[in-house]
């Protein structure tokens, strides 16, 4: 579930997933609810052939090694 930072609102907390390439090998990641539906591909090499290998939860919140990751929506610097 994402929600905006109560510190700062245009900066929205999410789960995350790391996702794999298995074409090149690198990984990513990505918010869960803003890539929810979106076909995803490489940002590396743009196939498509990648699978998300590991998620955030609402209960584990740190299980990638990171915490304070966030994006914004929409413009930036609004
Ligand atoms: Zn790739």
């Amino acid at each position: 579930m994402s929600v905006a930072s109560p510190y700062n609102p245009n900066f929205i907390i999410d789960n995350l997933e790391r996702c794999m390439c298995f074409d090149c090998y690198k990984s990513f990641i990505v918010g869960e609810d803003l890539s929810k539906g979106i076909k995803l591909s490489c940002p590396y090499c743009k196939s498509d052939n990648v699978e998300r290998v590991a998620c955030t939860t609402d209960d584990r919140p740190v299980d990638l090694g990171c915490v304070g990751i966030t994006y914004t929506k929409g413009e930036e610097n609004q």
